[in-house]
């Protein structure tokens, strides 16, 4: 028992950057960002990785 009654339905998953609990909303695709800003900086990482492989 957490103490919660909305614990048992509500799943978190650790944020990819900051490993800060996400709250996973049912019923819709993963958020693994606990932020817009931290979605951004996969996004920016993903296109530097991308632009050093095509060098
Ligand atoms: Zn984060």
């Amino acid at each position: 028992m957490y103490g919660g009654a909305r614990t048992a339905t509500t799943r978190t998953l650790p944020c990819t950057w900051c490993n800060k609990p996400v709250p996973q909303p049912r019923r819709w695709r993963r958020r693994l960002y606990c932020s817009e800003a931290h979605r951004r900086k996969n996004r920016v990482v993903e296109a530097v990785g991308n632009f050093l492989d095509s060098l």
